[in-house]
């Protein structure tokens, strides 16, 4: 029997009452467990809803293939972050967030915990509702591809190690930016510009300690410049559009 704190991040159905939960753990990542009565309102049924935050005591078998199932035998909630359920446009963003972990590949984080540390962090901002939620999907869409391997090289142009410039060339598919003086393709198709308050933020968000992460401004004018951005880059590295996406931008 073993003990995780996980963040529920997806359900499935199975059968007439069970169900398969995703679960973002501490300590191994995503896991699929098996919560058997699980779609019932059963002793266990809170603590294993969507966006709880838990403690699990699960059995582990190996099936026959060689691979690791895990069984639910109790559950504990930790933080429920009941607001995400009340609120249609909170709900729409952290099921956004929680399909774009689904989608991830956590195993590529150097560390498994600043994901979840990322992901419980911007849902306790969205649940309590006082930060600027486009903020907020920013810093949680960039920082996640940062932080599962994919953190692109800001520190200053690639040929000459300028700083900063006027205009920043940055190249997503390279993962790298480059002066306005060293730049030989500024209509690149995976061009973006980045200005020096721009540049500023995305710095930030992708370098700065976890700790001040979320002690970031941004006014409207640039906050939509960085929703285009963090948004182009979740395409790229997804390769996919996320319906969940859509609906919350239909709201
Ligand atoms: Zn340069």
């Amino acid at each position: 029997m073993i003990t995780l704190k996980g963040l529920v991040i997806r359900e499935e159905p199975k059968g007439e009452s069970s169900k398969l939960i995703y679960a973002l753990t501490r300590e191994r990542g995503v896991l699929s467990i098996f919560v058997r009565g699980g779609m019932k309102s059963g002793k266990y049924a809170s603590a294993t809803q969507l966006y709880v935050y838990s403690e699990l005591c699960c059995e582990e078998k190996t099936n026959a293939r060689g691979e690791t199932q895990y069984y639910l035998n109790s559950a504990e909630p930790i933080n429920m972050f009941f607001e995400l359920r009340l609120d249609v446009y909170k709900s729409a963003l952290a099921a956004y967030l929680t399909e774009l972990l689904y989608y991830s590949r956590i195993e590529g984080a150097r560390d498994k915990n600043d994901v979840l540390r990322l992901t419980l962090n911007t849902l306790y901002y969205i649940n309590e509702g006082k930060k600027d939620r486009e903020l907020l999907k920013s810093i949680f869409e960039f920082r996640l591809i940062c932080d599962t391997g994919f953190r692109p090289n800001l520190i200053g142009c690639a040929k000459c190690y300028k700083y900063e410039d006027e205009i920043m060339y940055f190249n997503i598919r390279a993962g790298e930016m480059e002066c306005s003086s060293c730049c030989r393709n500024k209509e690149s198709l995976y061009g973006v510009l980045l200005d020096p308050k721009l540049l500023y933020i995305v710095r930030h968000i992708a370098l700065t300690d976890f700790e001040r992460l979320f002690a970031i401004k941004v006014s409207p004018k640039y906050q939509q410049q960085l929703t285009e951005f963090t948004e182009r880059i979740v395409r790229y590295y997804f390769s996919d559009k996320f319906e969940t996406l859509a609906f919350y931008r239909s709201l």
